[in-house]
């Protein structure tokens, strides 16, 4: 069988590998892949963009692809899914209907508030309603965000109501374009964060191991917030008492109440959580795919067929089918370019990733490019490298020893990927191995 990856980043070279690993397939092309993709055996980059639908499905449609799986969230709240559908493709993710809990964060807080899912207490405004007022009621920091899909940049935590105001303002006038048509001021939570991914058919619900990642850009949670800079799974913090209590505080009830609004979910459903200190699993926001970087350590995790599990969720036999993990756990160091997350440089040449394939662990490629024979650098995450371990401290040793291999003018990466949890492991067993990293 052909399968179609769409998308072209480090969760993309992920799945593609992944899904190359099935006995039941000859053949993954990515759309549009990246330098990585197009190094693995049975993988073929194509020159059609993520967001491209009508040539995505001309393309399937001439290579009969049984299986399309959709990376980013783009093509997903456009209607993908739904396209492919009436031409009788599969394609594995939610219709564009379901694809909103991603692609509206005021749809979300009022579909969370509707069914009684925990979440911060919020109001939404536009340009017409916005009332400086509100914002100066709030205690601090108060959290504005962007209705729609921003780049994961539409959010921002303000300490005074002056830059509250400021902020709002500036996204109702259009600083974020039409996703900032309308705002959501929100309350504030604290806790840590947790990323919960599961694979959906309407009611039936497979968990996938638990991840947690990092967003700020510098070491200890500092800095300007990003993509992410580095993941880890499982995520000890999800003990399970807490897995039991999100599957029924949060993921039953979200897939309960989208069958209830008219719009069964089927895909990848990522659920961002603010853990509070009572541990209620509070919704910060859905994904409405898989999440990057979760998806690398988590699918170096996977030991089952993950085209069989995607086929039991477009079957409808979730129920009956179970995912086999690796108990040892993954961690993958995102390596990016200079200046990211702003305006980053691009063009660098990738030096050492010979010597990396020849250590243990996986690199996958994100913003990565072939000038010839040499690797470039064409994205902010440019590489994210996975190592695998006994403990999350062992991943974290085999991680930073890909990454010194690796080298480009400007690189940058943190030091401490997985801190958090290292910290919880030693607290728990005593054991004091790894913790962050050592240098080259
Ligand atoms: P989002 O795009 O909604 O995931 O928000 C991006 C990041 O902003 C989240 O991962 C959190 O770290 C932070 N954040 C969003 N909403 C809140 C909130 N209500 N309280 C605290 N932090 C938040």
């Amino acid at each position: 069988m052909k399968i179609l990856i769409v998308g072209g980043g480090g969760r993309e070279h992920a799945l593609a590998w992944k899904c190359a690993q099935s006995p039941r397939v000859h053949q993954v092309f990515v759309a549009p892949g990246n330098a990585g993709t197009a190094l693995e055996p049975k993988v073929r980059n194509v020159a059609i963009a993520a967001d491209d639908i009508d040539a995505l499905l001309a393309f399937a449609t001439r290579e009969d692809a049984g299986l399309t799986i959709v990376g980013p969230e783009g093509p997903l709240v456009a209607g993908i899914v739904d396209r492919f559908a009436a031409a009788g493709r599969a394609c594995f993710g939610p219709s564009r209907a379901s694809a909103r809990l991603e692609g509206s964060k005021a749809f979300t807080k009022d579909f969370l508030r509707r069914h009684r899912i925990p979440t911060a207490s919020y109001a939404t405004f536009d340009k017409d309603t916005f009332d400086p007022a509100h914002i100066r009621a709030q205690r601090l920091p108060v959290v504005i965000k962007a209705d729609g899909l921003a780049a994961g940049k539409g959010v921002v935590i303000c300490e005074t109501h002056e830059s509250a105001i400021e902020t709002a303002t500036a996204m109702l006038g259009g600083s974020f374009g039409s996703a900032g048509q309308t705002i959501v001021i929100e309350e504030f939570l604290s806790g840590e964060e947790v990323s919960f991914i599961v694979i959906a058919s309407d009611q039936s619900v497979l968990p996938l191991a638990t991840s947690q990642d990092h967003k700020r850009r510098d070491d200890g949670d500092r800095g300007p917030n990003t993509g992410g800079m580095g993941a880890y799974s499982p995520a000890p913090i999800v003990t399970p008492a807490l897995h039991a209590r999100i599957m029924r505080e949060v993921i039953e009830p979200t897939l309960r109440g989208l069958r209830a609004d008219g719009n069964p979910y089927q895909g990848f459903l990522y659920a961002g959580l603010m853990i509070a200190p009572d541990g209620t699993p509070n919704v910060i926001e859905f994904n409405c795919r898989l999440g990057d970087p979760e998806t690398q350590p988590i699918l170096m995790r996977l030991q089952s067929d993950l085209v069989d599990l995607c086929e039991a969720a477009l079957a409808g036999t979730l129920d009956r089918t179970q995912a086999q993990w690796d108990p040892r756990a993954a961690l993958g160091v995102v390596m990016a370019a200079g200046g990211y997350p702003d305006a980053y440089r691009q063009g660098d040449p990738i030096s050492g990733l010979d010597a990396a394939a020849r250590l243990a662990g996986k690199v996958f490629h994100a913003g990565s490019r072939a000038e010839g024979a040499q690797i470039v650098t064409a994205g902010g995450r440019v590489l994210c490298a996975v190592g695998l371990g006994a403990s999350v401290a062992a991943a974290q040793t085999q991680a930073y020893q890909l990454v010194h291999a690796i080298h480009w003018n400007s690189v940058q990466y943190r030091h401490d990927i997985g801190y958090r949890a290292i910290e919880r492991e030693r607290g728990s067993s005593g054991v004091s191995s790894g913790g962050g990293d050592a240098g080259p």
